[in-house]
């Protein structure tokens, strides 16, 4: 088995979250789905991808997910 180690992380407060998709669209490694369960204020929020199959690109921590969020519920962490 060929794990590969991901460089980055992203936490996404879902509560904070509008659900419109702006982080899932500048992902450059396609990390980040929609929640099928809505949050408190009703929206379908953004979720972390965290498993990457064979052959896709785990999470870079590049950090365009948090700069284009608009409700600043994305905090990126990387790897050391
Ligand atoms: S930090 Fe970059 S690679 Fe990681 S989820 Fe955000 S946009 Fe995608
Ligand atoms: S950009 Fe922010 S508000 Fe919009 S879906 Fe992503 S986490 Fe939610």
């Amino acid at each position: 088995m060929g794990e590969k180690k991901a460089k980055g992380k992203i936490r996404i407060n879902r509560e904070r979250c509008k659900g419109c998709q702006l982080c899932m669209l500048v992902c450059p490694s396609r990390r980040i789905r929609t929640d099928k369960s809505l949050n408190l204020k009703g929206y379908a929020p953004a979720c972390f991808n965290e498993n990457v199959p064979e052959g896709e690109k785990g999470c870079t921590g590049c950090a365009q997910c948090a700069t284009v969020c608009p409700e600043v519920a994305i905090e990126v962490y990387r790897a050391k």
